[in-house]
């Protein structure tokens, strides 16, 4: 049967953890919808395409050769045949990644190719993001507002990153937020959204928060 699980949330909020984990446990796959802008901000780097042009963005978005995979335990992001899993986690990604998620026609491309996957999944997937829960797929079974507290957001990134957690984490999380919000508002939850705050919960509470409002 089909079982679609829509997860939103903040950068932080342990969407990609908690959505995986989620996925196996349910047998479904997983797809995260920021690694495709990542990635088209990637492909748009590397391909010297100016991100301030609109223009030019949309069409660099229209052609990426963007291959992902839907398998929780195997990630597979390719663009133009290359791996690029740890090059768009980077800095200079996550720094440019806006321009990308900000211009209009590309999030439009973005979305139908998220639809595709979703429906190629045989509406079996956990699909993560900014606008899943809103615009991608507003008829999901579950649909899921992940948050949490700023100083948990900011903790859980800075762990995630590690050594290579840059000093100026707090400028770049809040700074991200704010321009995401000019896009995508996902701070008030639509009709219909369970809410799920986790900043006092551990990942393994959070996954069993999520599975509660699956099975019930
Ligand atoms: O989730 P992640 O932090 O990897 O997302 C990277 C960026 O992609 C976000 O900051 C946001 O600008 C954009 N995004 C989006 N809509 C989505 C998923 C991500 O605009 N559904």
């Amino acid at each position: 049967a089909r079982l679609v699980i829509a997860i939103d949330g903040p950068s932080g909020s342990g969407k990609s953890s908690v959505s995986k984990e989620v996925a196996r446990r349910f047998g479904l796959a997983y797809l995260d919808t920021g690694a495709m802008y990542r990635a088209v901000t990637w492909w748009c780097l590397e391909s010297g395409v100016d991100l301030d042009d609109d223009a030019a963005v949309l069409v660099a978005t229209r052609s990426v050769p963007l291959e992902m995979g839907t398998d929780p335990d195997e990630e597979r992001i390719l663009v133009a045949g290359q791996d690029v899993r740890a090059a768009i986690r980077g800095d200079r990604v996550t720094d440019h990644v806006s321009a990308v998620s900000t211009t209009v026609p590309a999030r439009e491309i973005l979305v139908r190719m998220q639809r595709e996957i979703i429906h190629e999944s045989g509406n079996r997937i956990v699909a993560e993001g900014r606008d899943i829960t809103t615009v991608v797929a507003p008829d999901a079974d579950v649909r899921i507002l992940l948050t949490a507290s700023q100083a948990a957001r900011m903790a859980r990134r800075g762990r995630q990153l590690g050594a290579a957690a840059s000093s100026n984490l707090q400028a770049q999380v809040v700074g991200r937020d704010a321009k995401d919000s000019t896009v995508v508002n996902f701070t008030s939850a639509q009709d219909g959204v369970h809410l799920l705050d986790s900043s006092e919960l551990t990942m393994e509470q959070t996954v069993q928060g999520v599975i509660d409002l699956v099975i019930r």
